[in-house]
């Protein structure tokens, strides 16, 4: 038997830098439990363009189909910013994203111990906080047909967006959250604007379906997504999987995100459909950009990029206890007072680099055998 595949792509500003470390993890893992990946690396984004005049190869792109998971760092910066718009690095992402078709973006709020005072909100109630937002990535209102600006009849113009959703689209997004609860505790919250939205209504409709016939086993609650923001700042703690569409799951996966804390330290998922193999198409990568302003520094924080690996451990190689041995050394590491520059917060301190952290947190994993 081969090992899983794993297309790995750095991209730009401090992608390679986080990267490097997550190398260093995946290389621990093989080499300390066996468990190996056989890793590709190619370049997205600027790196692409500079090379090949685009920022994703067609051969990168195939690459990527036939991985069994890619494992993304960042893209884009100044040097980028006056191209095309056809050839910026951020078209790479959605490139990948679109013909990968990814449906269903993982965006975890979580709030380790350590950095609970890290949080605009009070300690108890972010401390310990573990949630999952599963927002539809491929449809709805920044997708829908008819979209532009046109001339009204009044001599101005009229911007037009359209929400659209079908039965199978939004079928789909809540069997991937309805599986998601199941592995954890078994709670799914489902938001829309079921009051004022006609695709909001359908919505709801939908993951009533899919409860009804498929995963009456889970426990399902709707909320307006309005409420479901006030309540995300008010008391967290009562999510356990939220799934929403892509408009509303944009705007609440960035608040749950800020409870956490800092950028440097979200990872992400984006799954899509299951391939031959029965493991779902899948791109894992950090929320945050490429932080041109502290690139070749050694001062990028790496967390995120290593809990997206954890995230790939865990929804495309069903090795969750390799994720939580992995989650579980970068928690011992923050505790132990371990902080890169952004997270040190008011009081200040003394910062470890980018590499430092990484081989802090292969230690805490080494010690954890
Ligand atoms: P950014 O996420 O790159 O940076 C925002 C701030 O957070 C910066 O001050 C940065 O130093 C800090 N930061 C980000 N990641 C960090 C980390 N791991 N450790 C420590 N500090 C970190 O967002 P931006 O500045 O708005 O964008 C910079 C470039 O990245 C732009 O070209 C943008 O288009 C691109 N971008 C790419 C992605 C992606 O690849 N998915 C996402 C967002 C932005």
């Amino acid at each position: 038997m081969s090992n899983p595949s794993l297309l790995i792509l750095p991209g730009d500003g401090i992608g390679p830098e986080v990267m490097a470390e997550v190398r260093k993890v995946i290389t621990w893992f093989g080499d300390a439990r066996g468990l190996k990946f056989d890793v590709e690396e190619d370049l997205v984004g600027g790196a692409a363009y500079d090379a090949h005049g685009t920022p994703l190869h067609d051969d990168t792109m195939a690459r990527a189909q036939a991985a069994d998971a890619v494992l993304l760092g960042a893209v884009g910066g100044p040097k980028y910013d006056a191209l095309d718009f056809s050839v910026k690095p951020e078209r790479g992402l959605l490139r990948l994203r679109k013909e990968m078709d990814l449906f269903a973006n993982l965006r975890p709020a979580q709030c380790f111990d350590a950095l609970a005072d890290f949080s605009s909100l009070k300690r108890d109630v972010v401390a310990g906080l573990d949630i999952m937002i599963v927002r539809e990535l491929t449809s709805g209102v920044y997708f829908g047909e008819p979209r532009g600006i046109f001339p009204d009849n009044e001599g101005g113009r009229v911007g037009i967006n359209t929400q659209r959703y079908t039965t199978e689209e939004i079928r789909r997004v809540a069997r991937a959250a309805f599986e998601l609860a199941r592995k954890r505790n078994n709670k799914l919250c489902s938001m829309e604007k079921a009051n004022v939205m006609e695709s909001g209504i359908l919505w709801r409709e939908e993951v009533q379906w899919v409860h009804d016939n498929e995963y009456s086993d889970v426990e399902l609650s709707h909320m307006y997504a309005d409420n479901g923001a006030m309540q995300l700042v008010r008391w967290p703690k009562q999510f356990d999987v939220i799934v929403t569409d892509n408009l509303f799951g944009d705007v609440l996966s960035d608040c749950a995100a800020m409870l956490t804390g800092s950028l440097g330290m979200l990872p992400s998922a984006s799954l899509g459909a299951p391939m031959a193999n029965g493991r779902p198409k899948a791109m894992y990568e950090p929320v945050h950009g490429s932080a041109p302003d502290i690139t070749g520094q050694g001062k990028a924080n790496p967390i995120a990029c290593i809990l997206s690996f954890a995230m790939a451990l865990r929804y495309s190689f069903d090795e969750g206890e390799a994720a939580t041995l992995l989650e579980g050394a970068v928690q011992k590491v923050l505790a132990g007072g371990a902080r890169t520059a952004d997270l040190l917060g008011p009081q200040g301190g003394t910062a470890i680099s980018t590499t430092e952290m990484g081989d802090a947190i292969v230690a805490a994993l080494a010690a954890s055998q």
